[in-house]
């Protein structure tokens, strides 16, 4: 691992450089004196309207060409959050210039994400809900502003000559031989690229600015495309399509964003950006004081891929059971494995936001939501690996209440109670015909507590013909109920959870884990041979989901969808929100109660 890439521990909560921007830029008065049409516009529509009543505007603008990821969220909590708190507003924008790519599945799931995630683009009496193929009217008006001006023209070179000029890192590119064409003749073939007139890839509209730029990204870059596709919004109207680093920049000016916020890799297209909002502002079609381009550096997380490509090939290959699969690094598989909007919250702010491209240790992430559901979760009992114990004492047919309390720091969410009777089930693990050193739970002459219930003496086992243990027999000590006066009259250093067998309730449960076995899926490891290529496929941790049968409190049964609770001494869980019936509930495994890999060497 190279040193960028060395996990990091997070502190509390970490700084955060965005918010030193904005609050400087709100003392300078920098955006006061912008108007606001009460819906996007060219600086003609916002001349007109009152005073911005938003101090600030960002906005968050994903492709909707697949499902939202734990990455989005760093970007949709730090956009919607800085709105809300310095009194802004944050647009969700469906940054749908691409004919191709985009369907309305997505922008459905895209939707539901950020809501879940708490976040509104519907405050102050606005709806600023926007899709940028609604501008496509403005963008052919400004590319064709920019031909007239003498800022663009038609290249009618091939894709192979136009990337040979282009030049490289250290050689300036040549001229297109078009690159003196006329603004009128320029023009005239613009409008016959959009009229349909020649075929994808004939002609493209590029931004004249300087071909020996070092940076390339200022090499005549492409603004315009022929591309005979249908749109999922505007349909066969057009034939020509913006290039993506002429839209974005444009998308945020109509929409009066102050801070346009977006990953390092576009710190390159910064100049760009800066140049073509300033040509338009010059020609009086943007207002001003023009959005200013913020870079950070984007999430990665260890033990988890991020990348659209694979996790598109995770479900398109089957590896995962779909988008919503638990395991899945998607906001919709984050909600289905248990992870909370307040958990994901608790993380933006606990990694900040800064420059520097860091890899976040899963166990920060994991810790989050370990946090926040023990602040939030009830208790329940579930036994997971059920091994049948007998109190031979108790009387046959005799059931009585125990009583546990929903939450140990929070007396107030009160009591529940569970029924005791003879026969019951706990751990497999709880019981040992021969202890080890140390172990202080049922074995043979020991003498331990059920929690919320009474002492136990273990007397003896039954083992099936093969030998395995299959009943724990016990008697119990009837003054020693929890709760009662005589509770404490017997000291033991043994608890042990318990469902009664005749009241549990039998239901599916799923042990989730990482869905990777290594923190770099994919990446050579020290030792590896020269030359050698790893497949992050390979790195799927083959035991990342385990569905058992379980034997959990009566209570449980009446969970809803969403539900979490803690399993004492297991963890979180929450009922599965697409397999769970109406009184048959299944639960995931959001996240063990302490962390067990940080012991694992890593394989
Ligand atoms: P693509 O490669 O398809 O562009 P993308 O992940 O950038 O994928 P977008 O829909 O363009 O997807 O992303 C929407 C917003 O989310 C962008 O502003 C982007 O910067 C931000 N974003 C994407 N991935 C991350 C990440 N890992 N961390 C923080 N922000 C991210
Ligand atoms: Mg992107």
């Amino acid at each position: 691992m190279s040193k960028e890439n060395t996990p990091v521990a997070a502190p509390a909560a970490a700084a955060n450089f965005i918010k030193n921007i904005v609050e400087a830029d709100l003392a300078a008065g920098k955006h006061a004196q912008r108007r606001w049409a009460g819906q996007p516009g060219t600086a003609a529509d916002h001349a007109a309207a009152p005073l911005d009543p938003a101090k600030i505007r960002t906005r968050f603008p994903p492709e909707p060409n697949g499902y939202l990821h734990f990455g989005h969220a760093k970007s949709i909590l730090l956009n919607f959050g800085l709105a809300e708190q310095y009194g802004g507003r944050c647009h969700l924008r469906f940054d749908d210039t691409n004919p191709e790519k985009e369907e309305q599945e997505y922008v459905d799931s895209i939707v539901d994400a950020v809501k879940w995630l708490g976040c509104s683009w519907e405050t102050a009496g606005e709806n600023n809900l926007y899709y940028a193929s609604n501008y496509f009217d403005w963008m052919v008006q400004f590319a064709e502003y920019l031909i007239a001006s003498g800022h663009a023209y038609v290249d009618s070179q091939s894709a192979d000559e136009m990337r040979l000029n282009r030049g490289t890192l250290t050689q300036a590119g040549i001229d297109s031989p078009y690159r003196k064409r006329s603004a009128a003749e320029s023009m005239d073939l613009f409008k016959r690229m959009q009229a349909g007139e020649f075929a994808d890839g004939a002609h493209i509209l590029r931004a004249k600015i300087d071909m020996a730029s070092p940076n390339i990204n200022l090499r005549d870059p492409a603004i315009y495309r022929i591309r005979h596709a249908t749109h999922h919004n505007t349909g066969d109207k057009w034939c020509v399509y913006p290039m993506y680093t002429f839209a974005h920049p444009i998308e945020d000016a109509l929409e009066n964003i102050t801070h346009s916020i977006c990953t390092l890799e576009f710190e390159d297209q910064r100049p760009f950006y800066d140049w073509l909002l300033e040509r338009l502002a010059e020609g009086g079609l943007l207002q001003r004081p023009l959005p200013q381009q913020i870079e950070f550096s984007r999430l990665n997380l260890t033990y988890v891929v991020l990348s659209k490509r694979k996790l598109i090939q995770l479900v398109e290959e089957k590896h995962v059971a779909g988008w919503d699969d638990p395991r899945m690094p998607t906001l919709v598989g984050a909600r289905r494995r248990g992870y909370t909007p307040a958990g994901f919250r608790l993380f933006a702010e606990r990694i900040g936001v800064s420059k520097h491209d860091s890899l976040i240790d899963y166990i920060v992430f994991e810790d989050c939501f370990r946090e926040v559901l023990n602040e939030s979760a009830e208790r329940r009992v579930a036994v997971l690996d059920p091994l049948k114990l007998v109190i031979t004492n108790y009387p046959e047919g005799q059931t009585e209440e125990a009583f546990a309390p929903n939450h140990p720091l929070k007396p107030e969410l009160g009591k529940r109670t569970m029924p005791f009777s003879r026969e019951l089930w706990i751990e497999a693990e709880d019981f040992m015909e021969e202890p080890s050193k140390g172990f202080h739970r049922l074995y043979p002459g020991n003498m331990a507590r059920l929690k919320y219930g009474y002492i136990v003496k273990c007397t003896g086992c039954e083992k099936d013909a093969a030998g395995k243990v299959v009943k724990v027999l016990c008697e119990y000590l009837p003054d020693t109920k929890s709760g009662t006066p005589g509770a404490d009259s017997v000291k033991v250093k043994g608890n042990l959870h318990w469902v009664s067998a005749a009241h549990g309730y039998t239901a599916e449960v799923r042990l989730y884990d990482r869905l990777f076995a290594v923190p770099a899926p994919g990446a050579r490891r020290e030792g590896d041979p020269e030359g050698l290529e790893r497949d992050y496929l390979d790195d799927i941790n083959p035991n990342s989901k385990q569905t058992i049968t379980a034997q959990l409190e009566p209570s449980l049964k009446e969970a809803k969808a969403e539900d979490c609770f803690q399993f004492e001494r297991h963890g979180y869980f929450v009922a599965d929100r697409v397999d769970s019936k109406a009184g048959a509930p299944v639960f995931n495994r959001t996240v063990t109660l302490k962390d067990s890999w940080s012991a694992k060497p890593a394989k």
